[in-house]
């Protein structure tokens, strides 16, 4: 989701301007734990969201330099934030996650701890709605999202802080035990850990065990220009977070398209309905309709046009979803008879048609001829 401008520090760690560094630390230790790149392999959008998140902790939880960058912005900070996080910040961050990660490996090889009971977090599907207009510039949108979120408190293991598991005393912490049947002996998952190896005796009681607590995030989805009904935007590593240090699922966010007034859309390109006068189509007209993005293009309704017709603008629909050029806007031509006419109005249109060598009631014209054809027939 990079959008290219630098997010705003606070809004990373989703804390006010006005937060204690206890609030900050907290925030911090929830995004670290949610997105740490050991917990989320070879999703580089975590790994950017911890990155982002480092950055903004390191640069608030100092006084010094968030005071610069309260009056001052990115900018105080002299460019490149993440390079002036010095080493110091990382025993910090070591301080904030305990040993939950191996930190001293974080920005070197990192270590795979393979723990028993890891689970993937679930996919989540988010319905989101859109004008054409916000479909057609793409968009930048806040969702609120209700998810599992790893526990603060045990700090994703499910255990009571200031206790720590105890080895299965059934399986020895092999998660496994054998048995005797016959000559055999046959080797079974330790049903008193169930393979885990460890038992907790003190389950968190803020998350009942399960190392994760129901909450409602905010995110920034970026829409790109060109969405429409049934797009899926992948959020990678936003879904529910995963168990026992499982990586996190993934967030689908499903695009709907409001239906529009004006432009009623078929693919990239878009139709719309153009009234127009009796008098425009018969004498030619030049006007202007607007587009889905507000600009106007010119139509050249030519001398004669037929209701009905389709004046094909090139360019002027649908942004594509893949970057490159736009549909066309196909306008269709209504033609409006007035009802009201004067009676000057009246006199100059059949003294039009006459010269037009029409008859001033062409209706009676074309009763006779069906006459005609009917007598002919019969
Ligand atoms: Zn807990
Ligand atoms: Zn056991």
């Amino acid at each position: 989701m990079a959008t290219g401008t630098r997010r705003d520090y606070y809004e990373i760690l989703g804390v006010e301007r006005s937060a204690s560094v206890e609030e900050i630390k907290k925030a911090y230790r929830r995004m670290a734990i949610r997105y740490h790149p050991d917990r989320n392999p070879d999703d580089p959008h975590a790994e950017e969201r911890f990155k982002e998140a480092s950055e903004a902790y390191a640069v608030l939880s100092d006084p010094e330099k968030r005071g610069r960058y309260d009056r001052l912005g990115h900018r105080g900070l002299g460019g490149e934030g993440f390079a002036d996080v010095g080493p110091e910040t990382f025993v910090d961050f070591a301080d904030i996650l305990g040993d939950l990660f191996g930190f001293g490996d974080l920005f070197g090889t990192r270590r795979r701890r393979s723990s028993p009971g890891r689970q993937r977090g679930s996919d989540l599907r988010f319905a989101m709605s859109l004008t054409l207009e916000e479909a057609a510039r793409g968009v930048d949108k806040t969702i609120r999202v209700p998810r599992m979120e790893p526990c603060d408190a045990c700090g994703a293991t499910g255990v009571e802080a200031g206790t720590s598991p105890e080895t299965c005393p059934s399986c020895g912490g092999r998660g496994q035990v054998a048995y005797r049947r016959g000559f055999l002996t046959v080797a079974q998952t330790c049903p008193t850990c169930r393979g885990q190896g460890q038992v907790v005796r003190n389950p968190c009681r803020a998350c009942g065990g399960r190392g994760r607590v129901e909450c409602e995030v905010t995110l920034q989805v970026h829409v790109p220009p060109g969405v429409d009904n049934g797009v899926r935007l992948r959020l990678g590593g936003e879904g529910e977070s995963g168990v026992r240090g499982g990586r996190s699922g993934d967030l689908y966010v499903v695009v709907s398209v409001e239906p529009h007034e004006v432009f009623e859309r078929a693919g990239d390109d878009l139709h719309m309905e153009l009234p127009i006068s009796v008098f425009q189509a018969m004498l030619g007209a030049r006007l202007v309709v607007p587009t889905v993005l507000g600009e106007e293009r010119e139509v050249e309704v030519a001398p004669g046009a037929q209701p009905g017709d389709v004046i094909r603008i090139r360019g002027a629909g649908m942004p594509s979803l893949n970057g490159r050029g736009r549909g066309d806007l196909h306008v269709h031509l209504r033609v409006v008879v007035p009802r009201n006419l004067s009676a000057e109005q009246k006199r100059l249109l059949r003294e039009a048609a006459l010269l037009g060598g029409e008859e001033a009631a062409p209706s009676e014209g074309l009763l006779e001829r069906l006459r005609r054809k009917l007598a002919n027939e019969g």
